[in-house]
């Protein structure tokens, strides 16, 4: 049976030529890039040319890019910095309620310290309610973080308006772009970004490597400390081989993005279309639009995303559901909750992304084989079709 993979937002495989690019960096060009012969200079070099292919797929300067242990790191460095360099400033953080845990257990801790944090709502489509972003502005708030796409539902927030807003203030703004860096174009200059976190294994690169733009200027305070690595920003020998792969990722993603962009955007309405017409009782989350061109999340009622994601899993099929497994038990997902999806339809929730392996066919495939399973499904659901959530239509 052919495996279908979609699910391209939990992680890519490494594209090939990232793995030959990395390959001579295990056993040949070994050196640590902090010594002076040869060997490591090259190393050295590579790290720089890496450096070089990140900040030219953000517009941004080389000496603005910190490497990172990946994405949750790059967006703790972003806050937990901010936070820790500008206590004097003031001790307030605005965030949203749809961020990835990597941004809201952060703030959580940080609130754990002492400081004050505000969570954001979002429409039903899980756009930002600027309105309330504005209002909660105070003379204390040093920082806002809100996603530039939502990791479940794909929404793109209007971050270029959020930077706006920042800048007037005198307030830095993070995004977390780990979920579009390399999917969609970004312009750190133009949309006004202070600091951008992305990870390698979303792009096709590998896994535990990621970065942090820091725009010129700001102040942000190292979370780990040693040797005078990444300028003093981030201590430890530098992962050489996987600088190297997120560099050539980048570089990949940028000559790649726009047809890219077009093809899934297609194969993903395909998708939706084929699945709505032969399923009933199904709700597209996310805003229709504004959303990333591989993310498709569905809401198929009176059914489990967890039991569809296993029967899936029979046939071969990768997705994931939005429901995470807390302390043995199904809690569904935050992010649907807080677009206002009550919780018993938000436990029918299914992604899924698409990405550069992705064909017609496999997407043939999922609308011939997903309407039986839910058929069964619904045969047996413990969620009769009287339950409530049947007025509920997203
Ligand atoms: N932020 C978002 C939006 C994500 O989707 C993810 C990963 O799923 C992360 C942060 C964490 O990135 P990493 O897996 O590189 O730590």
């Amino acid at each position: 049976m052919k495996k279908i993979y979609l699910d391209y937002a939990a992680t890519t495989p490494c594209h090939p030529e990232v793995i030959e690019e990395m390959l001579p960096f295990f056993n040949q060009i070994y050196g640590n890039p902090s010594s002076v012969y040869q060997l490591a200079q090259k190393a050295k070099g590579a790290i720089e040319e890496a450096r070089e292919k990140v900040a030219r797929l953000l517009n941004a300067e080389p000496e603005e890019i910190i490497f990172t242990g990946g994405g949750t790191e790059a967006d703790n460095m972003a806050i937990k910095g901010v936070a820790f360099a500008n206590k004097k400033r003031g001790n307030h953080i605005i965030t949203s309620r749809i961020e990835h845990h990597a941004v809201i257990n952060t703030c959580k801790w940080l609130e754990k310290q002492g400081l004050k944090v505000t969570y954001i709502s979002v429409d039903k489509f899980g756009v930002i309610d600027l309105d309330e972003l504005r209002k909660s502005l105070t003379d204390k708030t040093i920082l806002i973080s809100i996603m530039h796409a939502n990791n479940e539902v794909g929404t793109i927030e209007p971050i270029q308006e959020i930077a706006k807003i920042a800048r007037e203030r005198g307030i830095y703004f993070h995004t977390d772009a780990v979920q579009t860096a390399g999917k969609v174009p970004i312009d750190v200059k133009e949309s006004g970004i202070d600091m951008l976190s992305l990870s390698g294994h979303k792009l096709y690169g590998p896994k535990g490597i990621g970065a942090l733009y820091v725009r010129k200027g700001v102040k942000i305070s190292p979370l780990i400390h040693g040797g005078h690595h990444e300028r003093n920003r981030r201590a430890g020998t530098e992962n050489v081989p996987g600088i190297v792969g997120l560099g050539k990722a980048c570089e990949i993603a940028s000559k790649e993005m726009a047809n890219e962009e077009k093809r899934l955007r297609e194969l993903r309405d395909k998708l939706y279309k084929g699945l709505n017409e032969r399923i009933d009782d199904i709700i597209l989350n996310g805003h229709p639009h504004r959303r990333l061109p591989g993310i498709l999340n569905i809401c198929v009622k009176y059914v489990e995303g967890e039991s569809m994601l296993i029967n899936l899993d029979l046939e071969g099929i990768c997705v994931s559901s939005g429901s995470a497994c807390t302390s043995g038990s199904l809690e569904p997902s935050h992010v649907l909750l807080a677009m206002g999806v009550p919780a018993e339809v938000a436990h029918g929730s299914l992604r899924f992304s698409l990405g550069r392996n992705t064909t017609q066919k496999d997407i043939d495939r999922v609308i011939s084989v997903l309407p039986s399973i839910v058929e069964k499904l619904r045969a047996i659901s413990p969620f009769g079709k009287e339950a409530k959530s049947k007025e509920y239509r997203g």
